[in-house]
């Protein structure tokens, strides 16, 4: 009897040939998928109330090709961040430079001169002149560049401690966001794990002990990036630690996570390249966390120590892209400039400015929605500065019967609009907007307004 039910659908052969689906420019696999969810949705309805009427084969090859076109709609887009999380992880984190955004548009629409040597016409290095740049910032004698830190951390690893124990504080065993988990990537790259220490307290002995032991012969010190012991605690200086690999000859690696270059919009004590470099054989962190530029992996450290992470077979597997590349080199020009990224320009963000933006964007919107500036507090995000809130400004949005109905419309506008849900009403935070948001949200709450009447 089903079977009878389901003969009425229309072939697939003769879906696939009607207009508008038949004479689509969409890829034939794509009208192909569209066709059988269209197809799909009939059964249901068939399953549902088996007598139900058939619609026509054009009107089912109309519907299939709008399943087909959203398989095929863009998904990857712009979004206003209003979260107040500024190294958002869902939302991209870094919003690149100006001069970044362009360099890697240049690069990413012509030819360039990636792996060419202007003044010998030959064959040049893909990441020379970022490793001048990079040396000349920090004061490092060799640098290297990979497609993220967790590629930077496994290379690391890989190169300097194939085979040895490493000692690493228990405090320091953590996962980072989507699934960077220390203790698979040292099993990933050929090191063998040495817990020293414990969870709260970790001493110079510690290490001492599986040094002398002939436990470990390296130690990694790993930056927590995304939580923070607090109370009972004890970690250990990065004087001391280089001592001891000294006393030990065994190299000192460290994966400090965000890279913050030196004294800025962080805490004074906040792990930076400028205070961990002079200690490490290698210190590894990422382009964009604190730093503010494209997502890649920064690697600095020894003259020697570099070297054998170039000879790495992973290295070319873990290289950096050319888009990235470029955008980098100019994070690193801004750096020499003086020029904060956009992700230290929030951080710095005052609240006197993020109070006098929210007042002024309570006044623009007003007229669409009760609204007011309020206090809030907005964090750095992306593992940076864990525990750290940081005192801001919001427009508190109050639209009758709740926020939660705007807060999803914002997010169906193109660009969506991504604020949070506090205490009953959407905030909208004004330290992560970028230049032009404001106009964004305006014209996203003015629609809603209108579908409102
Ligand atoms: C963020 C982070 C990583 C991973 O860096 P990605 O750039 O996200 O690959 C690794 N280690 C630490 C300590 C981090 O904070």
């Amino acid at each position: 009897m089903e079977e009878n039910t389901f003969a009425r659908l229309p072939r697939m052969d003769r879906l696939l040939a009607c207009p508008p689906l038949g004479d689509s420019p969409l890829p034939y696999a794509s009208r192909k998928e569209g066709a059988r969810m269209a197809l799909e949705e009939l059964r249901d309805v068939l399953r549902r109330e088996p007598g139900a009427s058939i619609p026509p084969l054009e009107a089912v090859a109309r519907r299939g090709l709008v399943l087909a076109e959203v398989l095929c709609r863009p998904r990857l887009g712009k979004v206003v961040n209003a979260t107040g999380v500024v190294l958002h992880t869902n939302l991209g984190r870094a919003p690149l430079s100006p001069r970044a955004a362009e360099a890697a548009a240049r690069v990413a629409a012509g030819y360039s001169n990636l792996e060419y040597d202007l003044d010998t016409g030959r064959r040049g290095s893909r990441t020379a002149a970022v490793e001048e740049q990079l040396c000349a910032l920090t004061g490092a004698e060799g640098a290297y560049v990979v497609n993220n830190n967790a590629a930077a951390v496994l290379l690391m690893l890989a190169a300097l401690a194939p085979g040895l124990g490493v000692a690493i504080s228990r405090g320091e065993l953590v996962e980072i966001g989507g699934s960077f988990r220390v203790p698979d990537v040292m099993v990933q790259s050929g090191a063998r794990l040495v817990e020293v220490g414990t969870t709260n307290k970790t001493r110079p002995e510690d290490y001492a002990q599986a040094l002398a032991y002939g436990r470990a012969q390296a130690l990694l010190k790993v930056h927590p990036s995304n939580f923070r012991l607090v109370g009972f605690t004890q970690g250990v200086e990065p004087e001391e630690l280089a001592s001891l690999a000294t006393r030990y000859s065994v190299p000192l690696l460290c994966d400090l996570g965000s890279g913050a270059p030196g004294p800025g919009p962080w805490p004074q004590d906040y792990p930076t390249i400028a205070k961990w470099l002079p200690h490490a054989q290698i210190l590894c962190c990422s382009g964009d966390k604190l730093l503010g530029g494209p997502q890649c992996g920064i690697l600095l450290g020894k003259r020697e120590a570099v070297a054998k992470l170039k000879a790495h077979p992973l290295a070319r597997a873990l290289r950096l892209d050319k888009l990235s590349l470029a955008a980098l080199e100019a994070t690193l020009l801004d750096w020499r400039d003086g020029v904060l990224s956009p992700v230290q320009t929030m951080l710095a963000a005052t609240q006197a400015e993020l109070e006098h933006k929210a007042k002024a964007l309570t006044g623009v919107l007003s007229p669409c929605c009760p609204c007011q500036p309020v206090p809030c507090e907005s964090q750095a995000g992306g593992g940076a500065l864990p525990g750290e809130s940081l005192p801001s400004w919001a427009v508190e949005l109050d639209p009758p019967g709740g926020p939660e109905a705007l807060e999803a419309f914002f997010r169906r506008q193109r660009p969506p609009v991504i604020g949070r849900i506090h205490g009953g009403k959407l905030l909208l935070d004004m330290r992560t907007l970028l230049p032009g948001d404001e106009d964004l949200i305006q014209a996203a709450l003015a629609a809603w307004a209108e579908g409102q009447v």
